[in-house]
């Protein structure tokens, strides 16, 4: 640790606020349609049934329509999920503008860097520590394992 992470002087706090908000609003708004969507599809329990199998194994036994039902839920998992991350990443960046740490790389402290945060508000780390963090997983702050995962570039 270098020190407190504290939000850069001079940078316009307000205004990421106000995008954050929007950005918030925006992707509760997408999630709550999802849900919906998924309610009108099934009619019903969203769960499978007890003796219903979700697996890959045995796949191709199954009908063209079950496959297709089964990768449109996973497909469909898969992007609540996407949106509920980053959901949290951008209240988790609010949290840290109430703080007065927004702006400040949660690794290394460093000033996150105005255009940078044009470009994402929500992020919270440099680019060098989100590098990293995508090396080794998706959540913030974890530490990375490896370097040796991609050598070129
Ligand atoms: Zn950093």
């Amino acid at each position: 640790m270098t020190g407190p992470a504290k939000t850069p002087e001079g940078l316009d706090v307000q205004r990421y606020r106000l995008r954050l908000e929007e950005m918030k609003d925006q992707l509760e708004a997408d999630l709550g349609a999802y849900r919906r969507d998924e309610a009108e599809q099934d009619g019903g329990p969203d769960e499978p049934g007890p003796g219903q199998r979700w697996e890959h194994s045995g796949l191709g036994d199954h009908l063209a329509d079950d496959a297709t039902e089964l990768f449109e839920r996973e497909k469909n998992a898969a992007l609540e999920q996407t949106l509920q991350d980053h959901l949290r990443l951008v209240k988790h960046a609010l949290s840290r503008l109430e703080a007065g740490t927004y702006g400040a790389c949660e690794q290394c402290g460093r000033p996150i860097g105005a255009e940078r945060l044009d470009a994402i508000p929500e992020t919270t780390l440099c680019l060098e520590h989100k590098a990293e963090a995508e090396r080794g997983g998706t959540a913030p702050g974890r530490v990375a394992t490896t370097n040796a995962w991609r050598a070129e570039t």
